[in-house]
């Protein structure tokens, strides 16, 4: 589903240049739940970010479900974007001025689909993340938990290839946190391909794969149930 290799990129800020990857390399499969982990500032968000479309490597290549992702103008990348990806951040992102049914349509608006099968849809997935009852409600009136699975809801309605999540849990407490990633891992169970980004090794093993990004650079990439096997010797 997603090839990288050799990925570099710098900032430049004034005259200098801050050189945040190294040379990124890995593939992601279909229905794999990965997890980038790795110390703030080692690159995760950056890394990310071009796996999203919403920045471009300055070398290397990037293929995503078999489409090379190189010199896309901004509207083909737009479209790209909005069929192949679903975003998940840590600060939910919602519409604060719209209803969590709303959000959750907006990128079936944005996909010009028609008002009331948005709105079925839209149902639909409030639904799948046990939201049904808050349709009409405005984030204000919800818990950071209940945020999140409307934000999740509102990635998953355009049945996007891969979900990319940056630090899904970072605003979360202990309890709501581990929710919020079983939410995630039945998801996955039902062959959704997703990444999470984590600075949290907890929450790294709900995945199955942990990629450890240090300084720009992988250091590790095992699946979890080898990374635990070692750690209770
Ligand atoms: P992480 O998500 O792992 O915390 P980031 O990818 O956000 O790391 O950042 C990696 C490094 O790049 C940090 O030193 C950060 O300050 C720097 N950085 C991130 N975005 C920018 C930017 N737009 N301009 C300049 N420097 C940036
Ligand atoms: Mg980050």
């Amino acid at each position: 589903m997603i090839q990288i290799k050799d990925l570099h990129k710098s900032y430049q800020m004034g005259s200098n240049s801050l050189h945040v990857l190294k040379g990124i390399d890995f593939n992601v499969k279909e229905g794999e739940l990965v997890s980038i982990m790795g110390s703030s500032g080692s690159g995760k968000s950056t890394l990310l970010n071009i796996l999203g479309m919403l920045d471009e490597a300055d070398q290397g290549s990037y293929t995503l479900d078999n489409v090379p992702i190189k010199n896309l103008n901004e509207k083909i990348a737009a479209q790209y974007r909005n069929k192949f990806l679903g975003f998940i951040f840590q600060s939910f992102n919602l519409i604060n001025y719209k209803n969590a049914l709303d959000n959750v349509a907006m990128p079936l608006y944005y996909q010009g689909m028609k008002r009331a099968e948005r709105t079925d849809k839209a149902m639909h997935y409030l639904e799948k993340v046990g939201l049904a009852q808050w349709a009409t409600h405005l984030p204000s009136e919800m818990s950071g938990g209940q945020k999140q699975r409307v934000a999740i809801a509102r990635a998953l309605a355009s049945d996007p290839k891969v979900l990319l999540a940056d630090e899904p849990t970072g605003a979360l407490d202990t309890t709501t946190s581990y929710e919020v990633m079983e939410l995630i891992q039945g998801i996955n169970d039902e062959g959704k391909t997703i990444l999470v980004v984590t600075h949290e090794p907890d929450i790294a093993e709900m995945t199955k794969r942990i990629v450890n990004l240090k300084d720009g650079r992988i250091i590790d990439d095992r699946p979890v149930n080898q990374i635990l096997a070692k750690s209770h010797v």
